[in-house]
């Protein structure tokens, strides 16, 4: 087992936390979302059907960056892929399934 495995084994957070020193390993980022371009994470990028999307917007209110852009309530919403890290949660949560996540082209 890993010295990180090892350090969170049997780990209860409110007894055992009493600063970040004690947090098992993790990945975090130290700046706010806006300053950390998180779209290069992404191996899946979102495309929204147009033919499909009703304009609900649930997936701008689902997206946890939150990456979805409303221009106009009457245009199709756009994905900043500049914050997007592909997490899928708008495609799970898009009620005609108008989402669909494709594989990132490598350059
Ligand atoms: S949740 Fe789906 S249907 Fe609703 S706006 Fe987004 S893509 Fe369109
Ligand atoms: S894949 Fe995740 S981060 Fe990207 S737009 Fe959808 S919900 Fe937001």
């Amino acid at each position: 087992m890993s010295d990180a495995n090892e350090k969170s084994k049997g780990y209860k957070p409110s007894k055992d936390v009493k600063g970040y020193q004690d947090l098992p390993p993790m990945t975090m980022t130290i700046e706010s979302s806006l300053a950390v371009h998180t779209g290069p994470w992404r191996t899946l990028r979102p495309v929204i059907d147009a033919e499909k999307c009703n304009l609900c917007f649930l997936c701008w209110r689902c997206c946890p960056e939150p990456c979805i852009v409303i221009k106009s309530m009457d245009e199709l919403p756009v994905v900043d892929l500049d914050y997007c890290k592909g997490c899928g949660i708008c495609a799970n949560e898009c009620p005609k399934k108008a989402i669909t996540l494709v594989m990132e082209e490598n350059d």
